[in-house]
């Protein structure tokens, strides 16, 4: 059956009616749908644009216990943090990879050698020594030797820890599914427009959700008697849908991605910025790096938020401050990705203090609402919100006069998300067949469909873009067996093509449009709009690193580090 004959069907049978409407397709719907369905709810989610295509694709791309809510004694979450890196590295090991961490001391810096190795022992000891391997102190030449572009002067030494890195958007997908295995519906491009709700028993509760399907262009009412929104930056968006007023103070967080000959490191390194002191990571990303993440108050729409040339300003000028020879330029820069943290209103006096917790609201007819949060800690917060709705329906049921629903526990923490890409041969995990492996870590368990389409279609044995190892093979699996309505999503999310080729795969769109139009059914106008499209959406990521070359005022060297600032 073809993907659009599938999501037809599944359209139809979900208007029969769920228990649950999951709205929003990033790590926290996905992680809810897909506990909610594995304890036996009847489940469908609904996402507006791709899955992931939110905050949950712009992440640092990290799992981890959050070594800097240290300073702020946040015990608590570094626990829940390194708890859940644990759980998804072992659960998980084609999504969630060990990931080394260079923190380099320097003898003009804010903390010691001494206090940072002391801190990072804290890191270990509440991770319960569950590490990918214990920290290191190493003194100034051993640091040299690690990375040996890094400056030099004044350093004391640094020390090397372990947290883990994800592909986001890949982790996303997985849960979805992963959530569609177990039998719930999941409509991608599906924008949720609001509840109906009815009086029942004189209380006003939800009878549905209304979906507007952009692939059809129609609106359906999936019945159901509870609505979730984890619709993220969006979160006021839909609450208004309600008449509730705004939670959220989002953040934007810009990464930056230059090509790994320019910034030449094997490990990951933390670097504290010349501008505010905030760390900002250089990251080892294939045959590129990137480095981020800003963090300042945003206000405009969600889909807007892009790396502005001062973003790009901000990021180069740290890292040129520790790789003084590297003399980064804009020119350098190849890709790029902005963020919003959908962060929950405090008083906090910056946006970098803002506390990272997520909320839960309740709305008694029958709609829960959760914002705020993490990617490492997705699977807790899914389990917390589901345990809400599970009250929630037990309560309705008694109040009713109905028998409660019958569920089992949350079982997510002991469940691979992708049952196919656990216990799969040593050779594959290992660093043997380096083809093997690239099909294991990007599509999981579904690497086996790539190796039989390959074996049936030996033509797309053929790379996708010159400089990068896939090849078209997993465009064609993408499309027919990953929820790929798009080319942004299969350039973007499915395969990091954007991220990591220097051109960004403008070369291989029009290809690559016209397979998927092939095997979606598609005609010559759909393939001019997805290349026009996706043209668009490489130009507004790179406008910010374009107009810092061309803005009055703003020259390359604001890029590089002051002597000041060289001199150490
Ligand atoms: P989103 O991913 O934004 O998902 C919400 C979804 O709802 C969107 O896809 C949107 O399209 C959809 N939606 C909205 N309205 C509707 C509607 N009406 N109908 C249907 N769908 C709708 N955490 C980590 O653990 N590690 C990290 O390294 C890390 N780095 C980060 C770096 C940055 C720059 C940022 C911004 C965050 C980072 N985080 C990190 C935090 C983490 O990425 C977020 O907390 C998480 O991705 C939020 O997921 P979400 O599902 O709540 O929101």
């Amino acid at each position: 059956m073809s993907p659009l004959d599938q999501r037809a069907r599944d359209f139809e049978a979900a208007c029969n009616g769920v228990d649950v409407v999951i709205v929003g397709g990033g790590i926290t719907g996905a992680g809810a749908a897909r506990d909610a369905v594995m304890r036996g709810l009847k489940v469908a989610i609904v996402e507006q644009g791709d899955w992931a295509s939110g905050t949950s694709s712009k992440s640092s791309k990290l799992v981890h216990g959050g070594l800097r809510y240290l300073e702020n004694m946040q015990f608590g979450l570094v626990m829940e943090g390194t708890r859940e890196r644990y759980r998804q590295s072992k659960l998980n090991p084609h999504l969630v990879t060990p990931l080394p961490f260079l923190m380099p001391v320097y003898k003009d810096g804010r903390h010691s050698l001494f206090k940072i190795n002391l801190g990072l022992w804290l890191y270990d000891l509440l991770s319960l020594f569950r590490t990918p391997r214990m920290h290191r102190r190493l003194n100034a030449n051993k640091t040299r030797t690690q990375v040996p572009e890094l400056r030099d002067t004044r350093l004391s030494g640094s020390v090397l820890y372990y947290d883990c890195a994800t592909d986001d958007a890949r982790l996303v997908l997985a849960n979805v599914l992963d959530a569609r295995r177990h039998g719930a519906f999941a409509f991608a491009r599906a924008a949720y427009r609001g509840p109906t709700t009815a009086p029942r028993d004189g209380h006003e509760r939800v009878t549905g959700a209304r979906v507007f399907d952009h692939l059809t262009q129609r609106e359906v009412v999936i019945p159901c008697r509870h609505i979730v929104h984890a619709t993220g930056p969006w979160t006021d968006q839909t609450g208004a849908m309600l008449g509730e007023a705004a939670r959220l103070r989002p953040t934007k967080g810009v990464h930056i991605v230059v090509a790994r000959e320019r910034l030449p490191i094997d490990v990951a390194v933390a670097m504290s910025s010349i501008d505010d002191g905030r760390v900002v990571f250089a990251i080892p990303f294939g045959n590129t790096a990137y480095i981020g993440t800003t963090d300042t108050d945003y206000d405009g729409e969600p889909d807007a938020a892009m790396a502005t040339a001062e973003d790009v300003r901000y990021l180069l000028a740290t890292a040129n401050h520790f790789f003084p020879q590297q003399a980064l330029v804009p020119d350098d820069v190849t890709s790029t990705w902005a963020g919003l943290r959908p962060l929950i209103r405090t008083d906090a006096a910056t946006a970098y203090k803002t506390s990272r917790e997520h909320e839960v609201y309740r709305d008694p007819r029958g709609l829960t609402t959760i914002a705020g949060g993490k990617l490492t800690t997705y699977r807790a917060m899914a389990e917390e919100l589901v345990d809400d709705v599970l009250a929630d329906l037990k309560a309705e049921a008694k109040r009713l006069g109905q028998p409660a629903p019958k569920l089992a526990r949350c079982t997510t923490h002991k469940v691979p998300v992708d049952p196919g890409a656990v216990d799969v041969p040593q050779h594959i995990t290992g660093a043997g067949d380096q083809r093997d492996r690239l099909l294991w870590r990007t599509h999981g368990g579904a690497a086996d469909l790539v190796r039989k389409r390959l074996r049936s279609h030996p033509a797309e044995d053929a790379p996708i873009v010159p400089d990068l190892p896939y090849v078209v093979a997993q465009a064609a699996v993408a499309t027919l067996h990953e929820d790929t309505w798009g080319l942004e999503d299969l350039l973007v999310r499915r395969l990091q093509v954007f991220y990591r080729s220097a051109d960004a795969g403008l070369s291989a769109a029009p290809a690559m449009a016209k397979l998927m139009a092939g095997l979606l059914g598609y005609d010559d106008a759909w393939i001019a709009a997805e290349v026009d499209h996706y043209r668009a959406y490489v130009a507004a990521h790179l406008a910010g690193a374009q107009s810092f070359k061309t803005a009055p005022g703003v020259t390359r060297s604001m890029a590089a580090p002051s002597p000041a600032h060289a001199a150490g």
